[in-house]
């Protein structure tokens, strides 16, 4: 049997696809299965970033002079082929990133979601008209493009973050350069292969992957680049963050979570429980809205946990390719090295191990990156474990006095990015809702997700500068001019001021 050879992947620069100047490319593997290549892909570096530049430039004079309905339509025909593809792409999701295939078609769904909205902006993008305080005079504003923007996203959500990045770019007229995870860039070729199909110009949207150290460091020091939408750690956000301060550059940074959901004594337990379980260990804890702490009144702590540790014993842990696994494996070793390494840290610290912790080997699970779904109880927030984003399928659970006990605990970390309450008492809601410090709160639902059409982000060290889609995306990716017309015949005498 001939052996399958391994297909290499190129950059997509200026509407063609072009190996990288360095000559050199790398392989990325199935998490579930190491064996298996998924693909060989570019190791770019500062040059090609450059280059890809110098194209969006070239495509921005033709985009921002395309009328927006005219954009929408080019994103409504990607969304029909995304929509064509989507079982194609969701395999690649999950056999790139691990996740289990069901929540793979649903980063699909999102990523159609994103781009209907965004196309749909293609005939609103107001600005608004106000009366002067000069007469025979006009006052009005416009959104202009922002420019050439660098688009830099992480290997969690491989499509669904690159899509509901680009799509409001595109919609606002801006060329940009994508600079993918490097673990996950085959989703971001076949993003470029779907937006090349629907016909964008040449340029206005080029692909290159490699470090990030490299290409998205060159991005952020590039005076041609005039905004950058990231997603991705604290860390890095913050650094990128200040790097294109000095530069005098826009930047949105969505970056990590320290979720809690606050279980009160009058909680519909079946319902909490169901959005616990599926927050915290749903696409293997991985999403920056994962469910990562639970506060849970005293009145009914211990049943909570008994429930808890016999729902989380059922989920079936496994390769994401089968629909009866649950949860999946971590995506990659250094993933799987840091959820280890902080359930030794819980353990240390005197949190009690009540479910799980550890690696799972033998048969199939010594292929991939395998970690049980681990549950840490009598957690305090002076824990690492309490205050630090894990990234993986562990849950750390805390015990309460009353509501604003729990909200204390809820607030005691640095991140503020989504929270959730379980309670029948509307006033009790109201109150969390009015001083839990997240940029997302749910009542009676899990932390995760969110819908395209609102603002997403979050406060703290979880994000800075303008939310992601809704109309929030809009403001990020445009610049608004103020327009004043004098439209008098003759010479009036006018103010003088600033
Ligand atoms: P990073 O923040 O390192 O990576 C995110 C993106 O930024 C990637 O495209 C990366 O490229 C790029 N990047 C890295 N360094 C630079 C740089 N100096 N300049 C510009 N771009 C850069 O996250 P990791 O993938 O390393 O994950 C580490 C941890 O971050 C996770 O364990 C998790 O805790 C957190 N995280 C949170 C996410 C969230 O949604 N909140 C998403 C992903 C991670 P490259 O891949 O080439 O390094």
């Amino acid at each position: 049997m001939a052996a399958t050879q391994t297909k290499t992947y190129q950059n997509y620069i200026g509407g063609k696809w072009v190996d990288s100047v360095t000559g050199r490319t790398y392989q990325v593997h199935n998490p579930a299965r190491t064996g298996q290549v998924v693909g060989e892909f570019q190791t770019s570096g500062a040059e090609d970033a450059l280059q890809a530049v110098a194209s969006a430039k070239g495509g921005l004079a033709v985009w921002a002079n395309t009328p927006a309905p005219a954009r929408a339509a080019i994103i409504y025909k990607a969304m029909e082929i995304m929509g064509r593809r989507a079982e194609e792409l969701a395999e690649t999701i999950t056999i790139e990133e691990g996740k289990p295939i069901a929540d793979a078609r649903g980063e699909i769904k999102r990523a159609m979601n994103i781009m209907e909205y965004a196309a749909g902006e293609g005939r609103r993008m107001f600005g608004y008209t106000t009366p002067s305080e000069l007469p025979n005079t006009v006052a009005y504003t416009v959104r202009r493009p922002l420019g050439v923007v660098g688009i830099i996203t992480p290997w969690n959500f491989p499509m669904a973050i690159p899509a509901w990045k680009i799509a409001p770019a595109l919609i606002c007229g801006n060329a940009l350069v994508f600079k993918p995870a490097s673990a996950t860039p085959l989703s971001a070729v076949k993003l470029a292969e779907i937006y090349e199909e629907a016909g964008l110009p040449a340029g206005v949207l080029n692909l290159v992957t490699g470090p990030g150290g490299q290409v998205g460091n060159a991005l952020v020091e590039s005076p041609d680049v005039k905004g950058i939408s990231f997603t991705g750690s604290t860390e890095v956000g913050t650094e990128l963050y200040a790097e294109s301060a000095k530069r005098l550059k826009k930047v949105q940074a969505e970056m990590g979570g320290k979720n809690a959901v606050i279980v009160l004594s009058d909680a519909d337990m079946d319902k909490a429980l169901g959005g616990i379980v599926q927050g915290a260990f749903g696409s293997t804890g991985q999403r920056c809205t994962a469910t990562s702490r639970v506060i849970v009144e005293e009145a009914v702590y211990d049943e909570f946990i008994a429930e808890l540790v016999d729902r989380t014993s059922k989920l079936k842990v496994g390769d994401g390719i089968y629909p009866a696994n649950d949860v999946a494996p971590l995506s990659s070793q250094n993933q799987k090295d840091k959820v280890l390494e902080y359930i030794g840290v819980g353990t240390e610290e005197g949190a009690h191990l009540a479910f799980g912790g550890r690696a799972l080997s033998g048969g199939d699970f010594d292929q991939g990156y395998y970690v049980e779904p681990t549950i840490f109880t009598e957690v305090s927030t002076g824990m690492r474990i309490a205050k630090e984003e894990i990234f993986g399928p562990v849950l750390t659970v805390f015990k309460a006095r009353d509501l604003k006990e729990a909200i204390e605990i809820s607030n005691s970390v640095e991140f503020g990015l989504s929270s959730s309450v379980y309670t029948k008492d509307i006033t009790k809601a109201y109150q969390y809702i009015n001083t839990v410090e997240t940029g997302m709160v749910h009542v009676n639902a899990s932390t995760l997700g969110g819908e395209v059409h609102l603002p997403f982000g979050g406060l703290g060290a979880s994000g800075v500068g303008a939310r992601e889609q809704g109309t929030a995306a809009v403001d990020f990716f445009t610049e608004v001019i103020t327009v004043y017309i004098d439209h008098a015949a003759e010479a009036t005498e006018r103010a003088r001021f600033i």
